[in-house]
C-alpha cells in the first residue's frame, strides 16, 4: 500500500495498549483517520486516550464492541479475542481485520525502501529462544538484523524506523498470525504444538490451523520437527512458493533434507551440495547454551533458518557461542543447603514445564497459576517419579491437586491457599522444608502467573527474592 492510499481511509484500532497505541500514531502520520474503541475505562487509559487525542486521534473508552460508523480497516491488538462482537460486526459489514504483525507487513518498503526478508518462528514452546539464538548466528554472519515482533521489538518499529536491516528474525505468537492473513515470509518453523490458548482459539484444531499459517507462501524452506508430525502436516498442507523445500530438524541423525545431531555434532544435511550422500559439520553440542535436549532442538531450528537465508556454517556456531538465555528460563538461582533453586517462571505451560521437569531428579516442584484450559494428567504422570514434593500456588491449582491424587498420590503437596505477592515467599520455605541435600526446587508452574503477579517476570523474580532471603538466614 503507498502513503497516499492510507489518506481519509476509516481505521478503528481496537484496544489501546503496547501494540495499539503505536499502531494508532503510525496510522495518524500516514494521513488515516483513527479512532480507538477500548473495553476498559480506567484512569491509565484515559492519560493514554488523552495523549492521542492530543494527537487527533479519536479514543472511545468503555466501549470496545460497537464499530464506529464509516470504519473501512480494524486493526486490533492481537490479544482480543476473535469471538469478540466487535470482529462479528465487522464480518457483517464487510470490514477486514488485521493484526499488528499484518499492519507492519503491508507497511514494509512503503517508504520506498527495499524491504528486509522475514525468518519467522512460531510453535508452543522454544520461540523467543529460538529467534534470540536466529538473531545471534545471522549477525555472526555480518548481517544487519534484530529479533523483533512477539519479543519486545515491535514490528511496526522495525519496519518503519531509520534503521535498514537485511534480514529479520521474527517471533510470532498464534493470537498475531490469527490476524496476518497476507504475511510471506522467506522461510519459517514451527517448533512444536501443544495445547495452549485454548480458550482464546476456541479448539486445538483452530489453535494448529493459526499456527500453520506461518508456513503460507514460504519462498524457500518450511523447516518442521521431525519429532512433533503435526508440524510436518501442517508442511504439507500449506501453500507455498514454486519450488519452497520441507527441511525437518531432529536430535537424531538426521536423513536428506533435515539437520540433526551425530555424535554430539550438530549437523546439516539440507543445505549441503549432496545430501544423499553429505553432511556439513555445523556445531558441537556442547555450544549450545544450555545444551539440554529442547534446547538443541531450538538450536536446530534456528540453524535451518540461517542455513535457508545462505548463512556460511562458521557463523552458525559462532552464533550459537555467543547466545546467552534471557532471564526465568531454566535459570539457576542460588544452591542453599546443598538445594539447588531454579527458576523457570517462563514455564506457562505443561509443554515447557514437561521439559524443565525432564532436566531434574529428585524435584521439589512449585506450580499453579492460570490454567487457561489446560489438563495436567500427562505432564504430573510423566514427573510423578521425580518428585519428591509439591508447592501448589495460585488459583488453578486445584487442578494440579487432583491430577496429583490421581497419578502420585504418595508425594507429599503443600497447598497454599492464598494468591497476593507475599505466597511465593511462602512457597519457597515450603519447598525447602520438603528439600534434602542433593534435591532441585524447580519452580516451572505450568501456568500463566496473571493471578498473582504482573506476568512471568515478576513471578521469576519474587521467586529469586524469596530463594536469596532464605540463602541469607542460613548463611
Ligand atoms: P516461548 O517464547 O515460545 O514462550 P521460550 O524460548 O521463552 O519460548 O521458552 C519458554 C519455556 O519453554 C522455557 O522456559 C522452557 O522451559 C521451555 N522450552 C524452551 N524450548 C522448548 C522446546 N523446544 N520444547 C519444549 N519446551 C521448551
Amino acid at each position: 500500500m503507498s502513503n497516499q492510499d492510507w489518506q481519509g481511509k476509516h481505521v478503528t484500532v481496537a484496544g489501546l495498549g503496547v501494540s495499539g497505541i503505536p499502531a494508532a500514531r503510525v496510522l495518524n502520520g500516514l494521513g488515516a483517520v483513527v479512532t480507538v474503541v477500548n473495553d476498559g475505562d480506567d484512569e491509565r487509559s484515559r492519560a493514554q486516550a488523552a495523549e492521542l487525542e492530543a494527537q487527533g486521534i479519536t479514543v472511545r473508552l468503555g466501549d470496545g464492541a460497537t464499530l464506529p460508523e464509516s470504519t473501512e480497516l480494524i486493526v486490533t491488538t492481537p490479544g482480543w479475542q476473535p469471538d469478540k462482537p466487535l470482529f462479528a460486526a465487522a464480518a457483517e459489514a464487510g470490514v477486514p481485520v488485521w493484526g499488528d504483525v499484518e499492519l507492519a507487513w503491508r507497511l514494509r518498503g512503503h517508504d520506498g525502501r527495499e524491504p528486509a526478508p522475514w525468518l519467522a518462528v512460531t510453535g508452543t514452546n522454544g520461540k523467543t529462544t529460538t529467534v534470540r539464538m536466529l538473531a545471534s548466528i545471522l549477525e555472526a554472519a555480518g548481517l544487519r538484523t534484530a529479533a523483533v515482533g512477539n519479543i519486545g521489538v515491535s514490528l511496526l518499529d522495525a519496519v518503519l524506523g531509520d534503521e535498514t536491516y537485511d534480514v529479520l528474525a521474527v517471533e510470532l505468537s498464534s493470537y498475531q498470525l490469527h490476524w496476518a492473513p497476507s504475511l510471506r515470509a522467506h522461510s519459517a518453523v514451527v517448533l512444536n504444538l501443544a495445547p495452549d490458548h485454548l480458550d482464546w482459539h476456541g479448539s486445538m484444531e483452530a489453535y494448529v490451523a493459526d499456527k500453520g499459517r506461518i508456513y503460507q507462501g514460504n519462498r524457500i524452506a518450511c523447516v518442521y520437527n521431525v519429532a512433533d508430525k503435526a508440524t510436518e502436516d501442517l508442511v504439507r498442507q500449506a501453500d507455498v512458493e514454486e519450488g519452497c523445500r520441507a527441511i525437518g530438524f531432529t536430535l537424531g541423525t538426521p536423513g536428506p533434507s533435515q539437520l540433526g545431531v551425530v555424535d554430539g555434532i550438530l549437523v546439516d544435511r539440507a543445505f549441503v551440495t549432496n545430501r544423499q550422500k553429505q553432511a556439513q559439520e555445523l556445531a558441537e553440542v556442547g555450544d549450545v547454551n544450555p545444551p539440554a535436549p529442547h534446547n538443541i532442538a531450538n538450536a536446530l531450528a534456528a540453524a535451518a533458518l540461517a542455513r535457508a537465508f545462505g548463512v556460511e556454517p562458521r557463523a552458525v556456531r559462532d552464533g550459537l557461542r555467543a547466545f546467552r538465555p534471557d532471564a526465568h528460563r531454566i535459570e539457576h538461582v542460588a544452591d542453599v543447603a546443598e538445594v539447588a533453586y531454579i527458576d523457570d517462571s517462563k514455564a506457562t505451560n505443561t509443554h515447557a514445564a514437561e521439559a524443565s521437569l525432564a532436566a531434574y531428579d529428585p524435584i521439589v516442584w512449585i506450580a499453579g497459576g492460570l490454567a487457561k484450559g489446560a489438563t495436567f494428567d500427562e505432564l504430573v504422570s510423566g514427573a510423578a517419579k521425580r518428585l519428591r514434593g509439591v508447592v501448589l500456588i495460585g488459583r488453578d491449582r486445584a487442578l494440579i491437586r487432583e491430577a496429583l491424587t490421581r497419578h502420585a498420590p504418595e508425594v507429599p503437596v503443600v497447598d497454599l491457599d492464598r494468591t497476593d505477592t507475599g505466597a511465593m515467599s511462602e512457597a519457597v520455605r515450603e519447598a525447602a522444608r520438603l528439600a534434602r541435600p542433593g534435591d532441585t526446587v524447580l519452580m516451572a508452574p505450568a501456568c500463566a502467573s496473571m493471578d498473582m503477579f504482573a506476568n512471568y517476570n515478576k513471578r521469576g523474580e519474587a521467586f529469586a527474592d524469596a530463594v536469596r532471603a532464605l540463602a541469607d538466614e542460613s548463611a
